[in-house]
């Protein structure tokens, strides 16, 4: 009798234990594997023995709240109300559960763009709402043909990802119009734009709906701390949206987790004003070169990465295996651990490709590809 009866464990789980099992490197689930930033380390330290560890407010620590509004304004050079528009998360997921149980109600309709994370399906069918799930184009770039056809009156959402998990690809101005174009066409759609990489981009700027006024009033963003400060374990990220909506999302929030970990919001509180996001996209354009160097003596062949910490490669010219089949192979027989492609797709897919994590400290990289060489 179950809710979710095709839902199974996730692929980052599955794949992440397989690593441990046949202590292989692992560059499948999306994680960093070097240390967090001494000042972190020393601010947590010290908060330990604080008077801290009690419940937050509900919808975050204001100064936190405030502080975030600041970073929309610097980011993206948009004023957030900070009490009225900011929702303090338990990580982006329970921020996308939360929006997609507070906003979709039975039988309406959510547009998710193929391939997607994981995340996006399970509230929506928990919400007796249709998933419509679009392929985009070979290249990934969205399919603004196909995305039109598929949305009515009853598309409550469309899920958007920018910088993109797994691809790496990055929306254009061109696409954010034609978003622009399909929010006019249907008063009552709202855009849920995953914006958890937003900072981890390369040769191109991000483009945020934060930049874009026609959309302001009809887009929540969902952001991640873990991705932008190393710190993918503490769970933590932030929800904005007009106040509105950013109501309805408030009370689910408030009776799924009520607040999230005091000693995160205290300690990011004080870290958020020492670290300059714009850094961390040279940061990983560093490790993206440095692995897709590494790589060139390997058979397999690197797709364009314009953003995020993933690398897709494909190996088509290698097997002919599906790729599941291929990544426990890559496990058992070469002991690197990666992600098939295909998961991220309503119907599968036979791309042959696979995806790494870059966010690995160099002798990972090095000793990964070193085993990857063998194919
Ligand atoms: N969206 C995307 C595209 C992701 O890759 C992830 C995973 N890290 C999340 C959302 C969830 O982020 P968090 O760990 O902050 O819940
Ligand atoms: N976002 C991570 C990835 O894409 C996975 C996080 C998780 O395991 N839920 O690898």
């Amino acid at each position: 009798m179950s809710k979710l009866p095709h839902i199974g464990t996730s692929i980052f789980t599955v794949m992440s234990q397989m690593a441990t099992e046949h202590q292989a490197i692992n560059l499948s689930q999306g994680f960093p594997n070097f240390p967090i930033d001494d000042r972190l380390t020393s601010i947590l330290a010290k908060l330990a023995r604080e008077n801290i560890h009690q419940y937050t407010p509900m919808s975050g620590l204001p100064s936190l709240l405030d502080k975030i509004a600041v970073l929309t304004q610097k980011s993206y050079g948009r004023n957030v109300s900070a009490k009225e528009e900011i929702l303090i998360t338990a990580g982006a997921t329970e921020g996308i559960f939360a929006t997609i149980q507070a906003l979709v109600k039975v039988n309406e309709e959510v547009i998710i763009l193929d391939p997607s994370y994981d995340c996006y399906e399970a509230p929506i069918l928990l919400s007796n709402a249709k998933p419509i799930r679009v392929s985009l184009n070979n290249d990934f770039t969205p399919n603004w043909e196909v995305i039109f056809a598929a949305a009515n009156e009853k598309t409550k959402l469309i899920i958007i990802n920018n910088p993109h998990n797994p691809t790496g690809k990055m929306w254009t101005e061109n696409d954010f119009i034609q978003l622009e174009k399909l929010v006019d066409a249907y008063p009552n759609l709202l855009v849920l734009s995953d914006e958890v990489y937003e900072y981890i981009s390369f040769e191109q700027t991000h483009i945020s709906v934060h930049h874009r006024p026609k959309l302001w009033q009809r887009s929540i963003s969902v952001s991640s701390f873990g991705k932008s400060f190393h710190i993918t374990g503490w769970k933590i990220g932030y929800v904005i949206a007009p106040e509105n909506i950013m109501r309805e999302i408030k009370k689910v929030h408030q009776f799924l987790v009520f607040s999230v970990s005091s000693i995160a919001q205290h300690a990011l509180n004080e870290y958020i004003d020492l670290v300059e996001v714009k850094a961390l996209g040279q940061f990983y354009q560093q490790k993206r070169d440095f692995f897709s160097r590494l790589m060139k003596d390997t058979k397999l062949e690197l797709l364009p990465c314009e953003g995020t910490y993933f690398q897709v490669a494909s190996y088509a010219n290698i097997s002919a295996e599906n790729d599941l089949d291929f990544t426990k192979r890559l496990v058992t027989e070469y002991g690197v651990a990666t992600i098939p492609i295909s998961i991220f797709y309503a119907n599968g897919n036979d791309n042959k490709c696979i995806r790494f994590c870059f966010a690995k400290d160099d002798e990972t990289l090095t000793r990964a590809a070193e085993r990857l060489r063998r194919l």
